[in-house]
């Protein structure tokens, strides 16, 4: 190679690096960080959904994600998300037992909101996972399947956005009673963000009556509330408790994404 044609080379050279992707770098949840959060918690504790949404998109896109498991609750966000920040990447933790009635509402969503909810999947799939354990291990250890098939997957997405959203509300249960509007999630470092932490559960099926949002029918059929189809049942009459029909039969009452205890019984 000529002189010369070294010369051009070493100035094409560093143009490569400059359009070069900068690299995402997850938050810290620095003591700066935590008291603009818990501001925030404490000015929206009064602001409706649309409004919270809105703040957490001015504030943190293009790193805010949403998860969804297209309950009750999660299509109101989408319905929300579809006016105010429609662009925001949602994804559904896509364990392979899910009904189909599930799998046919996130059509739906898309059909009629245009937000293409990603679905992520396990590494294994549920064939070569039951081949591995020999069989369901939600039937013997459904902590551990928890674990596998929705937390791991959460914890990598996780990796690549600095704020989340969920449909949890306060009233669900004692252990969703301290959610905050905003607070940093230690157990998948990033900012969590719940606009219906003050809703009721009627406030829900009120907006989806009125407004005509697409739901799950299977909540016409006994079932409150929606996860994986072996873990989950319809409830009866005098049930009145909304995650009665959630892994019937055992202790277990959290899937482990919004509680501080991990599922697999090691600890945070
Ligand atoms: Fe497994 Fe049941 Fe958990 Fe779904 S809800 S991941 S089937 S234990």
């Amino acid at each position: 190679m000529t002189a010369a044609a070294n010369v051009v080379l070493s100035e094409f050279a560093p143009v490569e690096q400059a359009t070069a992707e900068p690299a995402f770098r997850q938050l810290d949840p620095t003591p700066e960080l935590l008291a603009e959060l818990a501001d925030a918690s404490e000015r929206l504790e009064t602001a409706q959904p649309e409004e919270i949404i809105a703040w957490a998109h001015h504030r943190f896109a293009p790193h805010l994600t949403m998860a969804t498991a297209f309950g009750p609750e999660g299509c109101v966000i989408l319905s929300m998300l579809a006016k105010v920040a429609p662009e925001t990447y949602v994804f559904n933790l896509d364990t392979g037992y899910q009904f189909q009635e599930t799998l046919d509402l996130r059509d739906k969503i898309a059909r009629l909101y245009g937000i293409e909810v990603d679905m992520l999947q396990p590494e294994l799939t549920v064939p070569q996972y039951e081949a591995f354990h020999n069989g369901p291990l939600y039937k013997t250890n459904p902590n551990q399947c928890c674990f596998d098939r929705k937390i791991k997957v959460l914890r990598a997405a996780a990796t690549k956005h600095h704020a989340w959203m969920s449909g949890i509300r306060r009233d669900q249960s004692t252990d969703r009673a301290r959610a905050g509007i905003v607070e940093w999630d230690k157990k998948f470092n990033l900012v969590k963000i719940s606009p219906l932490a003050n809703w009721t559960k009627k406030d829900v099926w009120k907006l989806i009556l009125d407004e005509n949002i697409p739901y799950n029918p299977l909540h016409d059929q006994g079932f409150p509330s929606i996860g994986c189809w072996p873990c989950t049942r319809a409830v009866s009459e005098g049930e009145t408790d909304e995650r009665a029909g959630r892994w019937s039969g055992t202790a277990k009452t959290e899937c482990g994404l919004h509680t501080l205890e991990q599922q697999d019984g090691s600890g945070i």
